[in-house]
């Protein structure tokens, strides 16, 4: 049985909470929830008992839930997800009806009022991911939910928390018509390669298809460094942009296989793109050695990443990538940064900027910003949920 938890709310969090924030912050709640189930319904409530809203508990990242309604009498079932599901699905009509793109995000946690919960669609299948074991239990229903929504194809699903440190099994399969792999979708027109079921990731990151266009239009007749490249997606809408050459940077060795595997599906010889598996930093020595520069520079670093030797974190670290950059980019050149880092906001971003810039004795120009996409719904009036940050800056000089 699903507990049920009686949960007082800290003064601050009340008017949080009231005010639409739909996060359940560790230190929100006394007394203290060591003895809570992952999963629990939370009734939350102020001092006097009087009821705030309706949570589950599940722990994840900063948070020990998500707040999922503040109507008392709501129950939290198939029908409550379902109606949440539909209401995505709607928001998202545009996208389903679509010829160019068959690859978007369905359901966006709290953005689309469920915490812990995302739902991608991926040309008639859909990804399921889940972040906690709380958000996990409800599985059953949510499933049931999805399938009275929409048709699905097949579902896969990621499980993105840990029990014991490990991700809890492999095999992503849940129901429907099992995928072959790679499945090719479209975005924009332009092909990509995914596979639903081989590890953590899926081949694309669904948040920069905006940025992907962005670069497949400024890429006529130049030349495209991408660093931190995956799978190269980024290479792939510039070489079809028209791009001179594309050189995709990347530490994992996968990379080359996979980097492969996206020119090929969009019939582009691959052999005409240099791909290289290597640290972007030393790449960046190497460059500066053999006098390479580009016209454009694509930046988009994990959070975080740590190898043998170094250590690097966007927060701290972003004002050097930056310089580096600078260094083999053609003057009137172009660098398009990127950071998914929540800790920071776009302003502060824009701060690392002009220190590197300002550090280089160097002037630029910002000429296009992108957040999240309209797919990525983002919780009103909190934009520290739209944690993708990209800027287009034209070095001057
Ligand atoms: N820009 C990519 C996504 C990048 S994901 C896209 O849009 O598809 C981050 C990538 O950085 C991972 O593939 C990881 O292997 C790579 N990476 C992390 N540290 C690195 C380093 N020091 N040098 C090169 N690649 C690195």
């Amino acid at each position: 049985m699903r507990q049920l938890r009686e949960v007082r709310l800290q003064s601050k969090a009340i008017k949080d909470i009231t005010n639409g924030y739909p996060l359940i912050l560790k230190d929100a709640i006394e007394p203290s929830t060591s003895e809570m189930d992952e999963g629990s319904l939370l009734h939350l409530v102020d001092k006097n008992g009087g009821y705030i809203a309706t949570g589950y508990y599940g722990m994840q990242n900063k948070g020990i839930g998500w707040v999922l309604t503040r109507k008392e009498k709501e129950q939290i079932d198939k029908k409550f997800f379902a109606k949440k599901i539909s209401e995505a699905v709607a928001k998202r009509a545009n996208l389903y009806t679509s010829e160019d793109t068959t690859a978007f995000r369905v359901f966006n946690g709290e953005g689309d009022g469920i915490g812990g919960l995302t739902i991608d669609f991926f040309n008639g299948f859909y990804m399921v991911s889940w972040y906690s074991e709380g958000i996990y239990s409800f599985k059953e229903d949510i499933y049931q939910a999805l399938d009275e929504v929409v048709n699905t194809r097949g579902v896969y699903e990621k499980l993105r928390f840990h029990t014991n440190g490990q991700y809890v099994r492999q095999d992503d399969y849940v129901s429907g018509e099992k995928g072959e792999f790679p499945l090719i979708i479209l975005e924009n027109k332009m092909k990509y390669a995914v596979d639903l079921n081989d590890g953590a990731m899926t081949g694309i990151f669904l948040d920069q298809r905006n940025v992907r266009k962005a670069l497949h239009d400024h890429s006529n007749g130049k030349t495209v460094l991408n660093t931190f490249s995956y799978t190269g997606a980024f290479s792939v809408a510039a070489a079809l942009g028209g791009s001179l050459g594309t050189t995709s940077v990347d530490l994992a060795k996968r990379s080359l296989p996979k980097t492969i595997e996206q020119f090929q599906v969009n019939d582009i010889n691959h052999e005409s793109q240099d791909i290289k598996v290597m640290n972007v930093f030393d790449y960046f020595s190497y460059a500066a050695r053999h006098q390479l520069k580009f016209d454009i520079v694509v930046l988009d670093p994990p959070s975080f990443a740590r190898t043998k030797k170094m250590t690097f974190s966007t927060a701290k670290d972003y004002p050097k990538l930056l310089k580096d950059a600078l260094d083999i980019t053609n003057e009137g050149g172009t660098i398009i940064a990127s950071t998914n880092n929540a800790s920071f906001n776009m302003k502060k971003f824009k701060t690392f900027i002009d220190k590197a810039f300002k550090e280089k004795n160097t002037h630029y120009k910002i000429i296009e910003e992108y957040q999240l996409p309209e797919d990525f719904t983002v919780p009103h009036n909190f934009p520290e949920f739209n944690y993708l940050k990209v800027v287009i800056i034209k070095v001057m000089n």
